[in-house]
């Protein structure tokens, strides 16, 4: 990222987040010859944070799952589409907040699940249930036990 002063081919960055949007991130530079400061909009696929899968194989961030999967756990829920793209703008507004290259999947779950747990229990419970893969009753009511506690708690 060139300065956008001398020209000189290196800066440091300063600060970077994510746009309101998320499909870019902002960062402020300063450039390591002049010492000018300026701002750059990157987008993200050019900076991709790899997300490291259960079996240790790595991916690229794909907001578009995110979103594909709080779709999924809000279907036939009484939640509006721009609702539900909301949440997946936090979910990749956090994500990127973290200022990791790396995060795992399980992170990004439970990035989602305490999200949804505010939005729609149904929806919570739909994306837990399919997410921690409740392989049997007890566990699945264990997990229900917990939601409805919180819930009484508050
Ligand atoms: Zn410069």
């Amino acid at each position: 990222m060139k300065c956008l002063y001398c020209g000189y081919a290196e800066s440091k960055v300063i600060d970077s987040r994510p746009t309101e949007e998320g499909s870019s991130i902002r960062r402020r530079r300063e450039c390591l010859h002049c010492g000018k400061r300026f701002t750059t909009y990157e987008r993200i696929e050019e900076i991709p944070i790899m997300v490291v899968k259960k079996d240790g194989r790595r991916e690229p961030y794909d907001g578009n799952k995110v979103l594909s999967g709080i779709r999924k756990a809000c279907e036939k829920r009484p939640i509006p589409s721009s609702e539900v793209e909301r949440v997946a703008d936090d979910v990749t507004r956090e994500v990127f907040n973290l200022l990791d290259q790396e995060i795992t999947s399980e992170q990004i779950g439970n990035i989602i699940m305490s999200k949804l747990k505010e939005l729609d229990d149904v929806a919570y419970v739909r994306f837990a249930s399919v997410y921690r893969q409740f392989t049997d009753i007890d566990a699945f009511m264990k997990e229900m036990r917990l939601l409805l506690e919180e819930k009484e708690s508050k």
